[in-house]
């Protein structure tokens, strides 16, 4: 079976856009509409030669507010069961949410390894703006962008290496 590795994090931070990357097969549906994509999705992926479980968290419908915050932290509270490690993927586009500082309440409870992704890092800029999810208490933090793969290798070496 070996390791299980979960994504989670708010809705268009850009989850299924890493995970179908790694996967390399479109399983998940990708909408940039948040709430679309309902259910969990598993895949398989491997990095050098190591070879994991991939899940990919999005199953938040949206009602009200409420409904989506506790949706969102019921899918961290199963990951954080589920999985092995955890990859908590936030985003430099938007900055520091609420929601991610909720998410990263639980996750800094948690015993097992968290992996911090900074997502959409397209350009210097952004990687200069990345600095302020130190906020969130989680320690170092690996800068991705997970439409064109950039960054997304230092953080599967370290990925590899909790396991
Ligand atoms: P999810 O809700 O967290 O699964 O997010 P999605 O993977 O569905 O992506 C949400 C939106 O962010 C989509 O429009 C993606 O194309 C976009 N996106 C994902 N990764 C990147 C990135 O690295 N850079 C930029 N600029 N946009 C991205
Ligand atoms: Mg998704």
């Amino acid at each position: 079976m070996g390791n299980i590795v979960a994504i989670v994090g708010r809705p268009n931070v850009g989850k299924s856009t890493f995970f179908n990357r790694l996967i390399q097969r479109r399983e998940a549906i990708i909408d940039s509409v948040s709430g679309v994509t309902r259910d969990r999705h598993y895949g398989k992926s491997d990095w050098n030669g190591r070879k994991f479980s991939l899940i990919d968290t999005g199953g938040y419908v949206l009602g009200s507010d409420d409904i989506f915050e506790a949706e969102i932290d019921k899918q961290v509270e199963l990951a954080i069961d589920e999985a092995d490690a955890i990859i908590f993927m936030v985003d430099v586009e938007s900055g520091v949410t609420p929601m991610d500082e909720d998410v990263a309440t639980l996750l800094r409870k948690v015993d097992k390894p968290v992996l911090l992704a900074v997502n959409k890092v397209d350009n210097n800029k952004r990687l200069e703006n990345a600095v302020e999810f130190y906020s969130l208490g989680l320690g170092e933090y690996f800068p991705i962008a997970s439409t064109n793969g950039s960054g997304t290798g230092d953080l599967l070496d370290a990925l590899i290496e909790a396991l």
